[in-house]
């Protein structure tokens, strides 16, 4: 149930802040967004990368990959929107390949989350940031307001959707090791994505080394 509720919760703080604050990528934006890199990360690495590998499955690395390679592919839409920043050239209509890029990686990333209580913090805390990112690109859009809001209701929902779809489908059931491994390689591709291009030019950032070393102690004692 948590598994369909906080990732809209989620979604409407990322809003929230976007409209209240105005948010042109500030600084406390990106200390959470290297907060929730590191934090991510370091739930797949204790928890859920063990998890995935004791399943006595062995493609498991092989389905990892794959993850990764989607996520990849996935990136040529969005733009890395899914890591926080949106590239995306506004022309005033509808960004299609964006949003059904979006719309995949929240419906993949969402698969585990039902099963997965610690992961589901790790994507939730992954998900305000670019929420806030998200909403401020769209609001300041020549968009109109049905459109921004279509696009922020369908995105906040694919992510309990893939929860709910995994719980009710007997094929992802089937197959949840290798669901499950997919799911690794593109949380690993994303984080990994985050951090890194939180220190792009390789300043020494004590308050950012703070946050991603809170980030990786709270994910070891959850
Ligand atoms: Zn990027
Ligand atoms: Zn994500």
């Amino acid at each position: 149930m948590l598994a369909i509720i906080l990732p809209i919760i989620a979604v409407l703080i990322g809003l929230t802040f976007a409209v209240i604050f105005k948010p042109a990528v500030n600084n406390g934006i990106k200390l959470l967004l290297s907060f929730s890199g590191a934090f991510l990360l370091s739930v797949v690495i204790f928890e859920f990368l063990p998890e995935v590998y004791s399943s006595n499955n062995s493609n498991i690395g092989i389905f990892i990959m794959l993850g990764l390679l989607i996520q990849i592919i996935l990136e040529f839409g969005s733009k890395g929107a899914e890591h926080g920043h949106v590239h995306h050239k506004d022309e005033g209509t509808f960004p299609i390949l964006l949003f059904i890029s979006l719309c995949l990686h929240s419906l993949i990333e969402g698969f585990p989350l039902a099963e997965n209580q610690d992961l589901l913090y790790g994507v939730i805390v992954h998900k305000i940031p670019i929420a806030v990112i998200l909403s401020a690109f769209l609001l300041n859009s020549k968009m109109s307001t049905i459109q921004t809001s279509i696009f922020l209701i369908i995105f906040a929902c694919m992510t309990p959707l893939g929860a709910f779809l995994k719980t009710q489908s007997s094929l992802l059931e089937t197959y949840s090791s290798e669901v499950n491994a997919l799911v690794v390689g593109v949380l690993l591709h994303v984080s990994t994505t985050i951090l890194f291009e939180s220190s792009k030019n390789h300043q020494f950032n004590a308050t950012k080394l703070g946050v991603i070393l809170i980030g990786i102690i709270i994910a070891y004692f959850l």
